[in-house]
């Protein structure tokens, strides 16, 4: 995983450019043999096909739209397959290539698609075989019919199983890299991503989006007071606090450390503000307990919004992060958003532990 959580689609051009360039050899030598052959219909068809797959292999590994380029290369494709099976001078020995359907069906296109896909081609492709081959009804001809059938059918299953666990485990993955491991909660990586479509959400429907950034107040006095462990327990706390108090669509963030971020899609300025304020009181009134002591955790955070304050996520978070500045140097425990300052706290250590 590098910049981006969206599914890494590398290893699909990599499959697909396998093929084209398989398609390429193996489609112009076939034309040559079949039109020694006197095949002209089918070595045509080969002919087109391997042309078709020169011309997709100068922009296979750039297109953005790789699955419909996929799917208007393999429909053909897997239907000149099937053709071939079904021609009267055909050998039956172009089973082994109808057994390659499922394998490439699900590389390219993934669970779903690559059901659908080897699901209808396999049954086309195992059809086409008896109806060719097997003409009359007899132990023998049940013997290859199960053959040809558990065969295409096993391929089928063990592919499926493949791409199913591949599938998961890229999720896992995916959801692993867009979280933080301590508090459970989304990560920058993930914010970045959230940003993008909310931002796109936002502009589309002309609605608000803002952004909080909140930093514990005198952190390091819990670690060196309390130890480490304590630490991790209080941002926990913060994180699950942050969670409860949030809305489905809003996202709580842990940036690092002892800073979090809240991304709030449908809050102006203002509402963020007092959302913050009121995360800020609840945290204040929710007291962390280590062992007989009640251990009182505050933040400072500052508020920025779309447009008013910039258009991309590395404005907003420098201004919040600004006007969180503003409201440590103001006194700690509160909110600063455009000027603005949100409920005051009365001291600037609500915590036992501070010193100031
Ligand atoms: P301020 O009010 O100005 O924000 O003071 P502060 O003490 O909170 O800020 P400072 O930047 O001086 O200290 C942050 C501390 O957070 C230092 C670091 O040891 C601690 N810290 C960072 N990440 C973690 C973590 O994952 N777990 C724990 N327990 N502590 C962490
Ligand atoms: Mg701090
Ligand atoms: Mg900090």
């Amino acid at each position: 995983m590098t910049d981006s959580l969206e599914r890494n689609l590398q290893h699909r051009r990599r499959v697909l450019r396998a093929l084209l360039w398989m398609t390429l050899i193996a489609g112009a030598s076939f034309a040559l043999i079949n039109i020694k052959r006197e095949l002209y219909l089918l070595a045509s068809l080969e002919l087109i096909y391997a042309a078709f797959a020169a011309f997709m292999l100068r922009f296979v590994d750039t297109t953005p739209h790789l699955k419909a380029w996929t799917l208007a290369f393999l429909v053909p494709f897997f239907c000149i397959m099937v053709t071939a099976l079904l021609l009267p001078q055909s050998s039956y020995t172009i089973f082994a290539w109808i057994q390659s359907i499922p394998i490439i069906s699900y590389l390219l296109l993934g669970k779903r698609g690559g059901f659908w896909m080897a699901l209808i081609f396999i049954s086309l492709g195992v059809l086409a075989f008896n109806v060719r081959y097997v003409t009359e009804l007899s132990l023998v001809n049940l013997a290859v019919m199960a053959n040809v059938g558990f065969s295409a059918l096993a391929v089928m299953l063990f592919s499926h199983i493949y791409e199913r666990s591949r599938d998961d485990n890229e999720q896992r993955l995916i959801e692993l890299a867009g979280t933080d491991s301590l508090t459970g909660l989304a990560n920058r990586m993930r914010l970045s991503e959230a940003f993008r479509a909310m931002r796109s959400q936002a502009d589309r429907s002309n609605t608000p989006l803002s952004l909080v950034v909140l930093d514990l107040d005198h952190f390091k006095q819990v670690n060196d007071r309390y130890g480490h462990e304590v630490g991790d327990s209080v941002l926990l706390h913060t994180a699950q606090l942050l969670k409860r108090r949030l809305r489905d669509s809003d996202l709580p963030c842990r940036l690092g450390g002892e800073e979090f971020a809240m991304l709030l899609p449908g809050a102006t300025l203002e509402q963020a503000a007092d959302l913050a304020d009121a995360v800020r009181v609840l945290l204040a009134q929710s007291p962390v307990t280590v062992g007989r002591e009640r251990l009182n955790v505050t933040f400072s955070a500052g508020v920025a919004t779309l447009g008013e304050d910039g258009d991309s996520l590395s404005e907003l978070l420098r201004i919040a992060d600004r006007r969180m500045y503003e409201a440590k140097g103001g006194g700690r425990n509160q909110v600063v958003a455009a000027g603005q300052r949100y409920a005051l706290a009365k001291p600037d250590c609500t915590s036992d532990t501070c010193s100031e």
